[in-house]
């Protein structure tokens, strides 16, 4: 990949193509190419074959998929299973068929079986049962998965997958009913230190814990692998360290400069223990995550607040 090569961000409005956007253009790369979902809908085949024939596309980051929280997944698993396997399908084909010289399609850590042992290794992908809440979205990812290392083995493609943990950042989803609960907590605990509420609610007992990796970090790690990584093995991109969701409400406490309580809603589901990712196949490769938790929230909070402000 060089400074000129045509490469296309598919997802470039979410919060992680957004990003891979930014990393790439501060690194000098000028040449990108990117549509939105009114412009291209990469559910339509005829249009990503015309797309991909017209555009001479070089390099492609996969970060375009359906995705939600728990809710979104249970109340409509057949577009999860549907959207994404049409997506990754069309745009993974297309890719080759136009001789693109290297692709990078983005998983998530919901494809590792949910009794897996933690932190979760690679190598445990397809080894048992799935979360059933996001089964229909994991089964798409790992079609995706095996169809990239089918077309390395079969046509000689550059195909790698990449699996981020729970990423937070700019551009995230803050709507407390379909969001993750880091946008989340931030939101709740501003508005209760603009509003003057005398507490905060966090759901379940805030012994789960997990795992946050800025954005940016992540842009980062993609940019690092599309650079020096070859191969069919998935490789897992994170911190390597978690947090207890209860330590978490306090640091965005302090973050935001909340003066007031924390309670905790019991009659919440927990959902699982604790979802940690094993991140030294990236680490031996040469990658690390660089932004601490406290400055990443900083930074989202800071966002948060001028977008708040905007649209108030
Ligand atoms: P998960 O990682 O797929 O379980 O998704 P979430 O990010 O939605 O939830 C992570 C944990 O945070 C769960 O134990 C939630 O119960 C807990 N949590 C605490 N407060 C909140 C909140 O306000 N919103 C969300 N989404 N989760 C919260």
């Amino acid at each position: 990949m060089d400074r000129h090569s045509r490469i296309y961000v598919a997802g470039h409005r979410g919060l992680v193509g957004s990003a891979i956007v930014s990393a790439l253009e501060k690194q000098g790369f000028h040449n990108l190419v990117l549509r939105s979902r009114t412009e291209l809908d990469l559910r339509n085949g005829a249009e990503v074959d015309r797309f991909f024939e017209d555009q001479e596309i070089e390099y492609v980051f996969l970060a375009a998929a359906k995705v939600g929280g728990i809710a979104a997944n249970n109340e409509q698993p057949a577009e999860f299973i549907r959207d994404n396997l049409l997506i990754q399908t069309h745009v993974i084909d297309a890719a080759y068929r136009n001789g693109v010289s290297k692709l990078m399609f983005l998983g998530s850590t919901c494809i590792y079986p949910k009794l897996a042992p933690q932190p979760l290794k690679e190598e445990y992908l397809l080894t048992g049962e799935l979360e059933p809440t996001n089964a229909p979205y994991a089964v798409a990812k790992i079609a995706g998965i095996n169809m990239c290392q089918s077309y390395n083995r079969q046509y000689g493609t550059r195909f790698i997958s990449v699996m981020p943990t729970n990423i937070y950042g700019p551009n995230d989803n803050f709507d407390l009913y379909s969001s993750h609960v880091l946008p989340a907590l931030l939101r709740k605990f501003h508005e209760a230190k603009e509003q003057g509420s005398p507490s905060v609610e966090v759901w379940g007992t805030g012994n789960p814990k997990r795992e946050f990796l800025h954005a940016d970090d992540l842009a980062e790690a993609c940019l690092y692998l599309m650079e020096h990584y070859e191969g069919n093995d998935i490789v897992n991109i994170g911190v390597g360290d978690d947090i207890a969701i209860k330590d978490l409400a306090l640091l965005i406490k302090k973050v935001t400069g909340y003066e007031g309580e924390i309670t905790f809603n019991t009659s919440v589901a927990d959902g699982t223990p604790r979802k940690l990712v094993d991140v030294s196949r990236i680490n031996a490769l040469g990658w690390k995550a660089r932004i601490g938790l406290e400055d990443g929230l900083h930074d989202v909070y800071a966002d948060f607040q001028h977008t708040y402000a905007v649209k108030k």
